[in-house]
């Protein structure tokens, strides 16, 4: 594509560059510059970076120590829940993907979930493997060992404290926009529509609706098209 997007000066085919630190985007002009060390006039470069998983220091109902980064549940094989108990923070649809992905894995959900994922977890009440916490506050504790301790402050301000040998995200996804002139909304996603005429954002990094691996395909595909187009169309951006 990068080749396509101009015929008389060939840009350099760059794909996959971690862009963050001091590696970012900046809108030129005409030009575009992921920091590479020059500004490449002339040709498209494509976002499609998606969405991460919301981490506990973004959620107001979990204190936890403000580096601490998890992983998220659809993240866990079978080998780390077989025979294990698991806290969830969260109680977005993953954990029902989990559950429906691995039917014949022994394993214990503690599914600690604020009030806002109440008809969330509807789908995950009747498993077995599930214990729902509904919670007010909760507060992640070190853990001894290899395993995970919390105090769950319940909605009418019980506590009681959890033990369990790992710890999980069921929270929800937010866009990883990479850092520079990527126009954000304020929701943090980047709608194509607003961004430099030389960038094309492509993907769930559009936006919070129709994220699924269709659209993404089909954005991507657009997303290539628009620069081969392009390069048969007169510039007239400055
Ligand atoms: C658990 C789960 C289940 C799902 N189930 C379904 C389903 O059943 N059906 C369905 O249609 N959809 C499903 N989806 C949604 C689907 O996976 C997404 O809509 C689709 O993958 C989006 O594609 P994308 O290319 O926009 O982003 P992604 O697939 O998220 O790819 C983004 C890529 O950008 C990279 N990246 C991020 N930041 C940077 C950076 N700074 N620099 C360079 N690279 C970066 C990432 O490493 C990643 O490789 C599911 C999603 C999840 C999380």
């Amino acid at each position: 594509m990068t080749r396509w997007a101009s015929p008389t000066r060939p840009c350099p085919s760059t794909a996959g560059v971690r862009l963050g630190g001091t590696a970012e985007l900046k809108g030129r002009g005409r030009g575009l510059s992921l920091n590479l060390d020059r500004l490449v006039r002339d040709c498209r470069a494509v976002f499609a970076t998606g969405t991460g998983p919301l981490q506990p220091r973004d959620a107001a109902w979990v204190t936890a120590s403000g580096g601490l980064t998890l992983p998220p549940l659809w993240q866990a094989g079978e080998a780390d829940a077989e025979g294990r108990t698991l806290l969830v923070l969260g109680g977005d649809r993953t954990v029902g993907t989990f559950l429906r992905a691995h039917p014949a894995t022994e394993t214990r959900l503690l599914v600690a979930y604020p009030a806002a994922d109440a008809y969330k977890v509807e789908e995950i009440r009747e498993d077995p493997r599930v214990t729902l916490l509904p919670v007010g506050h909760l507060t992640l504790g070190p853990g001894e060992g290899a395993s995970v301790s919390a105090e769950v402050a319940g909605r009418s301000g019980e506590r009681r404290a959890v033990v369990a040998d790992a710890a999980y995200l069921s929270i929800g996804n937010a866009p990883t926009a990479p850092p520079g002139d990527l126009v954000r909304g304020a929701d943090g996603y980047c709608p194509p529509t607003e961004q430099h005429p030389r960038v094309i954002v492509a993907g769930d990094l559009r936006s919070a609706r129709f994220q699924r691996i269709m659209t993404a395909l089909g954005s991507g595909g657009e997303a290539a098209l628009h620069a081969y187009y392009a390069t048969r169309e007169p510039i007239t951006e400055s």
